[in-house]
């Protein structure tokens, strides 16, 4: 049987001396493994469209439950991404943590947030920013929504700052009261950019800067939350760190 689908290629191994085994994932399928023959040979007409972090449409057979790619054109390439080195790192990360995702759920909106991210990649815009809103956002698809509208305890609007464990926003008079859990500090500027990247449309969170000190309160608050709620490391993102020191 074959099929159709468009889809991004999350992850890439390796086998026997000419195939590679992808790991994609479909907008209306979620998570695929495929098998691409031939694809490591100069003159594979697949190798474009099957190459890491491509957006393309796969023809797939399909037997006994084993995928096969027939045929793949290329959408998007993401050609920007493999000019830098931390930007390839980044959507690294990016693709892990969806695979992840998808292992255990495939959210609908999961491939359109890895494709806007992968393009604010390809952009001038600051990593760190692109990082944290894809970190909320992602969040907030595996159904940990965090509530900013104001303090878990008292309701403020002004909470200033954010409960890790909960999920929210509390204000340093408040802590005690929610269990005093981890909570991270939230200036008015982060707070503002926390609240634009959970409530507007996936295409437009990509798009806004931030003052060095809340983009660096915002990163660290995305990124520990993101940890803390899938309850894993990823060796991705230590990579993607270990460039950004050396
Ligand atoms: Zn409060």
């Amino acid at each position: 049987m074959f099929f159709k689908t468009r889809a991004i290629v999350l992850r890439e191994v390796d086998y026997k001396d000419h195939d590679r085994i992808l790991t994609l994932l479909s907008e209306d399928r979620g998570l695929l493994t495929v098998k691409a023959r031939g694809v490591k040979s100069k003159s594979s007409k697949l190798k474009v469209a099957c190459q890491l972090f491509a957006f393309s449409e796969f023809t797939i057979f399909e037997n006994r439950g084993f995928h096969t790619v027939r045929e793949a054109v290329p959408v998007e390439l993401f050609a920007g991404l493999r000019v830098e080195m931390e930007r390839y790192a980044l959507a690294s990360y990016i693709s892990q943590t969806a695979e992840v995702l998808s292992q255990e759920d495939s959210p609908s909106q999961l491939p359109l947030l890895v494709l806007h991210a992968l393009h604010a990649l390809c952009g001038d815009g600051s990593e760190a920013l692109i990082k944290a809103a894809y970190e909320l956002r992602l969040c907030a698809l595996a159904g940990f929504w965090p509530d900013v509208d104001g303090c878990c305890v008292c309701g403020k609007e002004d909470a200033d700052r954010f409960d890790v464990m909960n999920g929210c926003l509390i204000c340093s008079g408040c802590r005690a009261e929610a269990g005093g859990g981890i909570s991270l500090p939230l200036s008015p500027g982060s707070r503002d950019a926390l609240r634009y990247i959970l409530e507007s449309p996936v295409s437009s969170i990509f798009r806004f800067r931030l003052g060095a000190a809340s983009e660096k309160e915002l990163s660290d608050l995305a990124e520990t939350y993101l940890l803390r709620r899938m309850e894993r490391g990823f060796t991705t993102l230590d990579f993607y760190k270990s460039l950004k020191l050396s």
